[in-house]
C-alpha cells in the first residue's frame, strides 16, 4: 500500500490521480492540441526479437554507452535492446528540467545532456519489472505527464506532444509486460513517493504554519513526499524498500508507519537535533522558490522541446 496522502489544501501538484478523479475533469479545452493527428505505432515483441543481437543494435547501445564515458555503467549486454530514446522533462525536486532518456528491453536509463546528442553525465539506471506507470491528467497548461514510479525513486515527466507521451507510454509499458512474462524477474510491491516540488510548497504541508526561508528550511517526508518543516519532521524511520537506514519521515507518516510495522523500524535525532543516520545533506534548501514556478518550467521546458524539436523520440524498428 502507497502511504496515505493527505490532502493539504495548498498542494497543487497533483502526485498521482485519484480514483475519483475521473469522470470529473472540469478543463473543457479540447485534449488533443498537438497539429499531427496522433498515430501512436504500438510496440511489438517482433521489433525487440529481431533487434536482439544484432549489429545495428549493438552499434546504437555501444553509443549510448560512449555519450556517458567512463562514469557511466556498461550497457552491452547479452540480450539487451535499445527500444528508443528521447528528451523528457523531469520534475527535479527545485524545478523541471530536461533529461536524456534512454528505454531498452529491461532497464530505463537517463542522465543529464551536457551536449545534446554527444555528451550525458550523471546516469541513472531503474531496472524495469520495478517500474510502474501512472498517467497524470492534463491540468491548465502543465500537460501530457505521467509518473515513473519505482521502489527507490519516483518522479514526474513531461513529453512535449500528447502523441510522444503515448509512444513512450506504450513503450515502457510494453517492455515492463514482456520483462515480466519472461517469469524471472518479479514487478515491485512498493514504490517511493513522488517528492512535491519545492516550489509548490510556500509553507509547510503540516502544519500550515510555517513559511519557508533561508532559516526555516524545506524538508521532504521520504513516505508521502511531502514539503514539511523541521518541527513537524523530527523523526526519521526504516523503510526497507527506500533505504538501509532510517530516513525523514514527516510526524503523520511516523505515527502511521509505527502503528503499522511496531516501533523497531524507529529512530530518532541524537542530542544536536541532527538526524543521526540515513538522511542526506541534499534535504536542506538554499534558495527560495516562489509558489508556482515550478508548473509555468514545464509549460517553458516542453514547449521549448516541442519547438526546437529535440524532444521528439525515437523508438527503433529495425
Ligand atoms: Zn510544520
Ligand atoms: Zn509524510
Amino acid at each position: 500500500m502507497p502511504p496515505v496522502q493527505n490532502s493539504a489544501a495548498m498542494v497543487k501538484f497533483r502526485v498521482g490521480p485519484k480514483s475519483t478523479d475521473v469522470g470529473v475533469e472540469k478543463n473543457t479545452v479540447t485534449q488533443n492540441p498537438d497539429p499531427k493527428p496522433a498515430t501512436v505505432r504500438t510496440p511489438s515483441k517482433k521489433m525487440v526479437d529481431r533487434l536482439v543481437n544484432s549489429e545495428v543494435n549493438h552499434r546504437r547501445v555501444a553509443n549510448v554507452e560512449q555519450c556517458f564515458g567512463k562514469a557511466g555503467q556498461q550497457l552491452n549486454t547479452f540480450g539487451r535492446v535499445l527500444v528508443g530514446e528521447g528528451v523528457l522533462v523531469k520534475m527535479c525536486r527545485k524545478k523541471p528540467k530536461q533529461r536524456q532518456f534512454f528505454l531498452f528491453n529491461d532497464i530505463l536509463v537517463y542522465g543529464n545532456i551536457v551536449f545534446p546528442k554527444k555528451r550525458y553525465n550523471k546516469q541513472r539506471l531503474l531496472p524495469l519489472e520495478s517500474v510502474k506507470l501512472e498517467d497524470l491528467p492534463d491540468e491548465g497548461t502543465v500537460k501530457n505527464g505521467w509518473i515513473i514510479r519505482t521502489p527507490t525513486k519516483s518522479f514526474a515527466v513531461y513529453a512535449a506532444t500528447s502523441t510522444e507521451k503515448k509512444e513512450w507510454m506504450l513503450h515502457i509499458e510494453r517492455c515492463v509486460t514482456d520483462l515480466l512474462e519472461k517469469g524471472n524477474k518479479r514487478p515491485a510491491k512498493e514504490h517511493a513517493a513522488v517528492w512535491v516540488p519545492d516550489g509548490e510548497a510556500a509553507r509547510c504541508m503540516a502544519c500550515g504554519r510555517t513559511a519557508f526561508n533561508l532559516v526555516q528550511r524545506r524538508h521532504h517526508c521520504r513516505a508521502c513526499g511531502h514539503v514539511v518543516c523541521g518541527a513537524c519532521s523530527s523523526h526519521t524511520y526504516k523503510i526497507d524498500t527506500l533505504h538501509k537506514k532510517p530516513v525523514r519521515v514527516c510526524d503523520a507518516c511516523f505515527d502511521r508507519l509505527t502503528k503499522q510495522h511496531g516501533a523497531s523500524n524507529m529512530d530518532v535525532r541524537d542530542s544536536t537535533g541532527v538526524l543521526s543516520s540515513g538522511d542526506s545533506s541534499s534535504d536542506s534548501e538554499d534558495d527560495v522558490v516562489t509558489p508556482s514556478e515550478s508548473r509555468n518550467d514545464v509549460v517553458k521546458e516542453t514547449n521549448e522541446m516541442k519547438e526546437s524539436q529535440t524532444g521528439e523520440p525515437t523508438f527503433y524498428r529495425e
